[in-house]
């Protein structure tokens, strides 16, 4: 069953902010990050979006070891490997992200907006309900 949520709350209780990408007026193509011009045809008025807050993994891996420093800044904590993938959102556009969740239970899952800053960051229904001091509006 899907549920669309009425609002993305993060680990710190907070509202995360709608992803923002744009549209092109002339043929649709919607673009993650703002582009400055529409990147199919070569429209130069797009208008800025709220991109939708679920989308579905389209493809993913685990990053098992530490990637290069700089740019990546290791936690205090030391590296933990994590999952990295695109999320296909109904806009029509893939978003790069960290993604939260069972990493055998990636593949085409749906997932919810998390966090916008530093990175787009994505979580799966599994890893709310196991992380249950999340409190999410749905
Ligand atoms: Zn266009």
């Amino acid at each position: 069953m899907s549920v669309e949520p009425s609002m993305t709350v993060s680990a710190a209780g907070t509202e995360v902010p709608p992803l923002r990408g744009s549209r092109c007026p002339d043929c649709g193509n919607v673009a993650f990050p703002v582009a400055t011009g529409c990147q199919r045809c070569g429209c130069a008025d797009v208008v800025p979006v709220d991109l939708a807050r679920r989308g579905t993994v389209w493809a993913h891996t685990v990053q098992r070891f530490a990637p290069k420093s700089p740019p990546y800044v290791p936690p205090a904590e030391g590296f933990q490997p994590f999952a990295v993938g695109y999320v296909e959102l109904p806009d029509g556009v893939r978003v790069e992200a960290l993604l939260d969740g069972h990493y055998d239970q990636l593949a085409g899952a749906e997932v919810t907006l998390v966090a916008t800053t530093p990175v787009p960051r994505f979580a799966t229904d599994d890893w709310f309900r196991a992380h249950d001091s999340l409190e999410v509006s749905r």
